[in-house]
C-alpha cells in the first residue's frame, strides 16, 4: 500500500500502517494474479461508527475495545491499511438475470485478507462501498446507508436463526453523500482458462471441503460439494419465507452461505409468486423459483468445469448431467425435512411432507402470514389454546387440517418434536416494513430503531413480550413498503 501512496517518486498521502490485532493470513491472494487487481479503497472525509458486531468481533480474536477503536475505524472507512493486509478486487465472470456478463468482479468490494477466528475458521474480510475498483464498470463502488442496514441486520437474524452467512462486522458511514438513480446492471471459463479454472477448483476444495479433496476427479467433488451444500441452504431458506432477491450466479457462494443480500426479504402473506426486486419483472428470483434457480445456476458452474475433464465432448456432458439429476432428489429431501420439522415431525412417515404442504396451500390461499402462522402452531403444540385457526378464512379446511396434524403430532416424542418446532419457527423476523423503518429513522440520524430490531432479532426463537409488535405484519398504512425494495 505504501507504494500506492507514492505518485513520481516523491512519498505523498503515505497510509500509516498499524498493529491492529486482526492477524491477516491471506490464501487467495497468493493465486495467480490474474485472478484479481491489487487495489486501495478510497479514502472517505469523516469515518463514523454505524454499527460494530461486537459477537463477530469477538470470534476474530478483537477485544470490543480493538473493535470501536479510532485506528479500526479508520481501516473499515479505507482511510488506513492494516498490517498483513493485502487488498484486492476479486475477478469474476457470472449470469445477471439469466445472461452472461464475461467481466463482473468486486465492483464495489474490497477483500482485505483472511482471518483465522477463535473457532478455526477461516474467514474472508472485506470493504463493500470502499469505492471504485477496476472492476466498478462506471459505477461509484460506494454502497448506501440503507442497503448497509439491511444487509446488517438481516444477515444477523440470518446467522442467529442458524442459516449459514456472510456477517458484517461494522458497518460505518464515511461523511460523504452517495447517489442512486438506477440500479447498476468473462472470467475463466468465459476466456477458456482451464489452468486458471483447475487453481481456482483446487483452492475451493482445499478451502471449503478439504474433507473431499483425496477424490479422484476434483471438479466432479467441487461440484457435488457446492450443490449440497446450496441444496442446505435454499431449503433452509424456504423454511423461513426468505426471498433471496437477486440470485445471480455471481451472488451464489462454494461456500453455501447466503451472500449479498440486496432487494432480499422475508414473505409476509405466503405468496409462492412473490418477489422483491424491483427490477425482477419475470419474477426469475420469486420465492418458489428459487430452488429452479438453484439448479440453473449449478448446470453453469458445470459448464465451467467442461475443460477439466478427459474425455470426449459428449461423454464429459453426459457425466455432469448425471450429477446434476441428483439436484431433484437431493432437494427433495433437504427441504422435506425443513417443512417436516416446521410441523413438529421428527420421525419420517409417509406422507409428512404432503400435510406440510396441504398447511402451505392453504396459507396461499387465505393469503395467511407465513412467520405468524407456523408461531401459532409453536404455542398450539405447547398446549396453548388455538390462534392458528382464526387467520385462516375456510374455518372447516383448516380445523380439519389441525385434527390430521395432530392425530400424526400427538405420536411423536415430545420434547423432541416440541424442540424442532421452536428452532424451525422463530418468533422474530427481520419484516420488510420494520426494516423500511429503520431505514427512514437511520436517515434522520436515528439509530434507535435499528439497534432495537437487533437486540430483538440476536434471539429470533425467545418470546420477547415487550417487542410483540416486531411481530406483527405490515398493516394497512404500512402496506406501501411491502413492494419496495431498493437495491
Ligand atoms: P451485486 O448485485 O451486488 O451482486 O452486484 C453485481 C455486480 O455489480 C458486482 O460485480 C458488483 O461488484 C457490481 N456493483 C454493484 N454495485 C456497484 C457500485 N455501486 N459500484 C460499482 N460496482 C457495483
Ligand atoms: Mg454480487
Amino acid at each position: 500500500m505504501l507504494e500506492r501512496g507514492q505518485r513520481g517518486g516523491a512519498p505523498v498521502a503515505l497510509q500509516e500502517k498499524s498493529s491492529m490485532p486482526l492477524r491477516f493470513e491471506n490464501s487467495y491472494a497468493r493465486l495467480p494474479e490474474r485472478f484479481f487487481a491489487p487495489v486501495a479503497p478510497t479514502r472517505v472525509k469523516a469515518p463514523g461508527w454505524l454499527a460494530v458486531n461486537e459477537g463477530l468481533g469477538e470470534v476474530l480474536g478483537l477485544t470490543p475495545e480493538e473493535l470501536r477503536s479510532g485506528e479500526l475505524l479508520e481501516a473499515l472507512a479505507g482511510n488506513r491499511t492494516l498490517e498483513g493486509a493485502e487488498p484486492i478486487a476479486l475477478a469474476y465472470a457470472g449470469h445477471q438475470f439469466g445472461g452472461f456478463s464475461p467481466r463482473l468482479g468486486d465492483g464495489r468490494a474490497i477483500l482485505l485478507g483472511e482471518v483465522v477466528g477463535r473457532d478455526g475458521v477461516r474467514r474472508d474480510v472485506q470493504l463493500k462501498g470502499s469505492g471504485p475498483t477496476p472492476f466498478s464498470r462506471g459505477g461509484d463502488g460506494r454502497a448506501a446507508l440503507g442497503p448497509v442496514l439491511r444487509e446488517f441486520l438481516v444477515s444477523e437474524a440470518m446467522a442467529a436463526l442458524g442459516v449459514p452467512t456472510t456477517r458484517s462486522l461494522a458497518a460505518v458511514s464515511t461523511g460523504e453523500p452517495v447517489f442512486r438513480e438506477t440500479p447498476l446492471p468473462e472470467y475463466f471459463a468465459g476466456q477458456d482458462d482451464g489452468e486458471a479454472i483447475a487453481a481456482l477448483v483446487s483452492y475451493a476444495l482445499a478451502r471449503h471441503y478439504p474433507e473431499r479433496k483425496g477424490q479422484e476427479q476434483a471438479p466432479l467433488a467441487l461440484l457435488d460439494a457446492v450443490m449440497e451444500a446450496q441444496v442446505a441452504l435454499v431449503a433452509r431458506w424456504l423454511g423461513l419465507g426468505f426471498v433471496h432477491g437477486v440470485m445471480n450466479t455471481d451472488n451464489c457462494s462454494i461456500s453455501g452461505e447466503t451472500l449479498d443480500y440486496g432487494p432480499c426479504a422475508f414473505l409476509d402473506t405466503y405468496d409462492p409468486s412473490r418477489t422483491f426486486s424491483s427490477i425482477d419483472r419475470q419474477g426469475r428470483y420469486a420465492f418458489a423459483n428459487q430452488p429452479r434457480i438453484l439448479l440453473w445456476n449449478l448446470a453453469r458452474l458445470a459448464e465451467a468445469l467442461i475443460p477439466l475433464l478427459d474425455g470426449e465432448q459428449k461423454d464429459i456432458v453426459a457425466r455432469l448431467e448425471a450429477r446434476l439429476e441428483r439436484f431433484g432428489p437431493l432437494f427433495e429431501r433437504a427441504y422435506g425435512e425443513v417443512l417436516r420439522a416446521k410441523i413438529g415431525l421428527v420421525e419420517e412417515r409417509p406422507g409428512d411432507t404432503d400435510l406440510a404442504r396441504a398447511l402451505l396451500d392453504q396459507m396461499a390461499t387465505d393469503r395467511v402470514d407465513h412467520t405468524l402462522a407456523f408461531h401459532r402452531l409453536n404455542r398450539l403444540a405447547a398446549g396453548q389454546p388455538d390462534q392458528l385457526s382464526p387467520l385462516f378464512q375456510d374455518q372447516e379446511r383448516i380445523l380439519t387440517w389441525i385434527r390430521s396434524w395432530r392425530a400424526r403430532f400427538d405420536g411423536e416424542p415430545r420434547a423432541q418434536a416440541l424442540a424442532a418446532l421452536t428452532r424451525s419457527n422463530p418468533v422474530f423476523l427481520p419484516r420488510n416494513h420494520r426494516i423500511e423503518e429503520v431505514i427512514a429513522a437511520a436517515t434522520q440520524g436515528d439509530l434507535s430503531l435499528f439497534a432495537r430490531l437487533r437486540s430483538v432479532l440476536a434471539r429470533p426463537f425467545e418470546e420477547q413480550p415487550e417487542h410483540a409488535e416486531l411481530q406483527d405484519p405490515p398493516g394497512e398504512e404500512q402496506w406501501r413498503y411491502r413492494t419496495f425494495c431498493g437495491t
